[in-house]
């Protein structure tokens, strides 16, 4: 029998979860979502045919898995609250909150539990996201294979084995997206400049990016042999390629990485 996992919080992290999951095949009558609000779980409801609560306590009382997914603002109040009902019944807890450590998610429900945190990124919400994961030592390995198996759902999971590497998790993959986006305005300002209609550039550097990545994820070869592979000596690539490593491009993303990493030490 699939394992009732219980979302705490119902908005776009874990509607793209539990989405995913039940597009994957995972049974929907074994997953429960709350929300304060039954105006925001009725459509849930009704798209998804998920169980929905607005009392927590009662959602988990029965529950394997516990995804928190509230805002980090308002975890210590919802972990208070819960904290009776989780002890009495252990189940496994999965945090996506960004920036709160599995020890004191671990404090807040009571003690002795096992958590995982993840550090998920928003392409989850169209099913292509990349997440870290991290458990603390109560996690059983039954336990990771699930947690593994309900994030596969919504992209690819790498699972780190120190948690202060959920940083660099952050660095080049959970704040990640927005550095893409940089590039394809970036891109769109640059085909335009050159003459081409702005829509027109758009799309011709969003299919390309989406082009490279497919091409790298699917080839034996290292993006940077791959480079290499379209860069004909005193060809057009080759020119540009000089160009953005002259300007100091390797350094920019360290350095972007480093201030990524610090900020996310700070938040913790
Ligand atoms: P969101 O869309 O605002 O969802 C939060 C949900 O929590 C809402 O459905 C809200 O309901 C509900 N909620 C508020 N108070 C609650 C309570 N006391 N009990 C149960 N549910 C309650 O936020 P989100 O973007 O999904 O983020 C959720 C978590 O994911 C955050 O901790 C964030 O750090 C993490 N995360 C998100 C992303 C992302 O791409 N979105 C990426 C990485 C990590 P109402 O709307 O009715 O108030």
């Amino acid at each position: 029998m699939a394992s009732q996992v219980t979302f705490i919080g119902a908005g776009n992290m874990a509607s793209a979860i539990f989405g995913g999951m039940i597009d994957s095949g995972y049974p929907r009558e074994a997953i429960t979502a709350t929300s304060p609000s039954d105006d925001h779980l009725a459509p849930l409801r009704r798209r998804y045919g998920i169980h929905t609560q607005t009392d927590n306590r009662a959602a988990v009382a029965n529950a394997d898995v516990v995804v928190l997914a509230v805002k980090p603002q308002i975890m210590q109040d919802v972990c208070s609250d819960l904290r009776d009902t989780i002890q009495a019944r252990k189940p496994l807890i999965v945090s996506v909150a960004a920036g709160l450590p599995a020890a004191t998610l671990e404090r807040w429900l009571g003690g002795d539990l096992a958590v995982i945190r993840c550090m998920p990124n928003t392409p989850s919400l169209v099913g292509a996201g990349a997440a870290g994961l991290f458990a603390n030592a109560r996690v059983t390995d039954d336990q990771r294979k699930l947690a593994t198996t309900l994030l596969q759902a919504v992209g690819l999971v790498e699972w780190v084995e120190d948690e202060a590497l959920l940083e660099a998790v952050t660095a080049i993959a959970g704040s990640a997206p927005a550095y893409f986006f940089l590039v394809f305005e970036a891109l769109e300002a640059a085909g335009e400049r050159l003459g081409l209609p702005a829509d027109s550039a758009r799309r011709l550097a969003l299919q390309t990016a989406y082009g490279a990545a497919r091409m790298a994820q699917q080839s034996d070869h290292a993006p940077a042999q791959l480079k290499r592979n379209v860069m004909s000596p005193g060809g057009t690539t080759e020119r540009a390629v000089h160009v953005l490593e002259d300007a100091g491009l390797r350094q920019i993303f360290l350095d972007a990485t480093d201030a990524c990493a610090k900020r996310a030490r700070e938040m913790a």
